[in-house]
């Protein structure tokens, strides 16, 4: 099985959001491919209303680590299983660096995912400098072991993506070696959850690239930014996963 997320961020879909939508439904399903597109908040109900009966699932790009109450701009698990999301992006380096979400943070966000009957998809990743001064693979891996010690074995349906902060958005992304070893690295921290979690490579992935990146051992897919606002390359790069399933 091969993943394709994609994650709209804060940046409208073309031709126009109910256009990407009616235009995505209408797509065939991938054998072995499941794709899910990550909306703004807004619009998780009118996703689920053209997609429901797709092969397209749909998701939220956040959640939050409580359950309800006065937290005024928040949108909780609960609410996302309302609107039948499937997943939720959790950590996004841009959360983490921009909101300074931490790490024990996101675990109880992933935790309140997991709760909701939502798989959580916790981002991690290196900076650049930390890339530069050769500390990627510890942090990424002090990263993925302090979501494991927030989530107390409560890891039902949870997804990682590892997403250098590099190579967000910036057209460069990771060598294939590179992803494949912070991949391992991953898989390694995993432990026994090693063959259940399934494990997203992220970062300037294109129609161009991503067959490349779903062939490298230990990648189960991808987390697609940019590449996701149109339909013709979010299903080219599905076509691609398509090609790699089973490899
Ligand atoms: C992302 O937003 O998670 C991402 C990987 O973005 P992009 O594909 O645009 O680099």
């Amino acid at each position: 099985m091969r993943w394709v997320v994609g994650n709209w961020k804060m940046v409208r879909a073309q031709p126009s959001v109910d256009g990407w939508l009616r235009e995505a439904a209408t797509e065939r399903a991938r054998s072995a491919v499941s794709a899910v597109v990550a909306v703004p908040s807004p619009y998780l109900f009118l996703a689920a209303e053209r997609l429901s009966g797709s092969a397209l699932a749909w998701g939220g790009q956040d959640v939050s680590w409580d359950e309800e109450g006065a937290h005024t701009g928040e949108v909780s698990a609960s609410m996302l299983a309302e609107a039948e999301a499937s997943l939720t992006i959790v950590g996004h380096s841009e959360r983490r660096l921009r909101f300074g979400e931490t790490d024990a943070q996101i675990a109880a966000k992933a935790l309140r995912a997991v709760a909701a009957g939502i798989r959580p998809l916790v981002c991690v990743g290196e900076l650049a400098v930390e890339r530069r001064d050769g500390r990627a693979e510890q942090v990424v891996a002090a990263q993925v072991d302090a979501l494991l010690t927030g989530l107390k074995g409560q890891t039902r349906g949870l997804m990682l993506a590892y997403e250098p902060i590099w190579a967000i958005g910036t057209g460069v992304a990771a060598s294939p070696a590179d992803a494949e070893t912070m991949h391992g690295v991953i898989r390694s921290r995993l432990g026994p959850l090693a063959g259940s979690v399934p494990v997203l490579y992220g970062g300037s992935v294109s129609a161009d690239n991503a067959g490349e990146f779903m062939a490298i051992h230990n990648v189960d897919g991808v987390l697609v930014g940019g590449g996701s606002l149109r339909t013709d390359s979010f299903f080219a790069i599905c076509d691609a996963a398509e090609r790699c399933a089973g490899v």
